[in-house]
């Protein structure tokens, strides 16, 4: 059967945050023609194996541990209480499944259109689309987003495709009694955090003696104390060489680390060692466009690739950063500017918040202590750093108290606040707000001179000496 024809003014391929973003945004607000194509489920990794559910298995966590804690209050609840880990994660995927019929509504009322199906390159401006009943739509299309997000790899490992990835973990029907995570990036440490929290036996395997090891010192220190401390095995210099299937529903995981060779029968093994890009079905190749080393699409500033009509963002370009608001803001302003007349449009990459829902929460915007130092020279460089007990811990034994540090990282004469890691209680929710002042350039004075708020974690950061 010959290919149903159709033309746009945008197509947009992923209909993932970013994608879904800038198609919205050009048929919306510009009254563009605007096609969106998504093979999987619409709002990409972020709604179906990412922020979303991850954040609610996140909140799941952390009133396990206000379970434990609550007898230090006073309560008599019963810490051994178990979780119903598939009862949850039904209301969980109901949850998901709720928000991707809001996706889809929300193209509509845009009048975006939207096809179900997998897109793949014909030529520089044709697009065909597999759609799920084998029909294919052949599409000409005068601008092309690619914003197909990416997907997490599996190592060179014996048997790793017996373990899982963090899709797998949404997947998990039931709860492990033990597992291993594999990675040192925020993925492995916050499902590891999750996994903990919930009573899962777990064991963190990383390949240094720190995890998080983007993140300024203090935080990659500081929290991995805390994983130890909270009884996280932390199997550090580490190296896996064979997961292999024992019966029973049990792998085996054979290994290196510190304490040397060794092997560990375990539920599940989960793999969060990293992120490439989702390039394989769209036969880009034909397009020319260049790519990175590691195949992300090469992007300027305002999301252009070589090739003067296609533009990319989000997880699959080479931005660096991997986060929701980074793929819409850059998705938003792209359409602005091809649509909206905006000729400037563009995301400014510099000074982008983000948080780690470990436990506890870590929030970081700007340059770490290093990079500071690196950037600007030691003597322009001023830190602070204050490390405290939250009054929440008040009401608890020395050995169940939680860490607060915070460090602040200035620049020149006027300590100009070029960086600033906090990790603690509330430090997700609290970073939004510093977000805002950091990004209009704040100064250390202009902290001090914010009054304090009492009695609340973040006061500390508008009085640190
Ligand atoms: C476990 C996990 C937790 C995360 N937590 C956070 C968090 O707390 N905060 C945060 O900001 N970010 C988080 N992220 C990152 C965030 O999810 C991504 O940065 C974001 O989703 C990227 O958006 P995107 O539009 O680039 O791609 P995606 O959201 O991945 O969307 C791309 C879409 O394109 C589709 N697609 C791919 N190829 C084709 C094709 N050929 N044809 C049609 N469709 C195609 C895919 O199915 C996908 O739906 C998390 C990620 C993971 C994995």
């Amino acid at each position: 059967m010959a290919p149903i024809q159709k033309e746009c003014d945008y197509l947009v391929i992923g209909g993932g945050s970013g994608g879904l973003a800038s198609a919205r945004r050009a048929s919306g607000m510009y009254g563009a023609k605007v096609m969106a194509i998504e093979n999987k489920r619409l709002g990409g990794t972020c709604v179906n194996v990412g922020c979303v559910p991850k954040k609610v298995t996140w909140f799941a966590a952390s009133i396990a541990e206000t379970i434990k804690e609550a007898k230090a209050y006073g309560f008599s609840v019963d810490e051994t209480a178990p979780f119903n880990w598939s009862m949850f994660k039904d209301k969980r995927d109901a949850y998901v499944k709720r928000l991707n019929g809001i996706y889809e509504k929300n193209l509509k009322n845009d009048k975006v259109e939207y096809l179900h199906g997998t897109a793949s390159f014909v030529d520089l401006h044709t697009v065909k689309v597999a759609l799920d009943d084998q029909t294919e739509v052949s599409i000409k299309a005068k601008k092309i987003l690619v914003a197909v997000g990416g997907y997490p790899n599996l190592p060179d490992v014996e048997g790793a495709e017996l373990g899982i990835t963090s899709d797998g973990f949404f997947e998990l029907e039931t709860q492990p009694k033990k597992v291993a995570v594999v990675g040192a990036g925020y993925i492995a440490v916050e499902m590891a955090g999750m996994f903990h929290a919930l009573g899962t036996e777990t064991h963190l395997f990383i390949r240094h003696d720190t995890f998080l090891r983007t993140f300024d010192p203090m935080i990659q220190e500081k929290v991995t104390a805390e994983y130890e401390r909270q009884g996280i095995h932390l199997h550090k210099q580490s190296s896996q060489s064979k997961l292999e299937d024992i019966g029973n529903g049990q792998k085996r995981l054979h290994y290196k680390d510190q304490n040397g060779e060794g092997t560990m029968d375990i539920d599940t093994c989960l793999w969060a060692i990293g992120r490439s890009p989702e390039l394989e079905k769209l036969n880009i190749d034909i397009t020319k466009i260049d790519r990175n080393e590691k195949h992300h699409i090469k992007v300027d500033k305002y999301q252009n690739t070589n090739v003067p009509h296609i533009y990319a963002l989000g997880d699959v370009s080479d931005s660096g950063m991997e986060l929701t608001p980074v793929a819409i803001a850059a998705g938003r302003r792209l359409s602005d500017r091809l649509f909206g007349g905006q000729t400037d449009a563009h995301l400014d990459y510099t000074n982008i918040p983000s948080v780690v829902f470990a436990h506890p929460e870590v929030g970081s915007i700007g340059l770490t202590e290093p990079q500071a130092r690196d950037k600007f020279g030691d003597e322009n460089i001023k830190v602070y750093t204050t490390s405290f007990t939250a009054m929440y811990y008040s009401m608890m034994e020395p050995e169940d108290k939680g860490p607060t540090s915070y460090k602040i990282v200035c620049q020149g004469k006027d300590e100009k606040v070029v960086g600033l890691h906090i990790m603690g209680i509330g430090s997700g929710e609290m970073l939004q707000g510093f977000g805002v002042a950091v990004k209009m350039g704040a100064t250390k004075a202009d902290f001090d001179r914010c009054v304090a708020i009492h009695p609340v974690s973040a006061e500390e950061l508008v009085t640190m000496k």
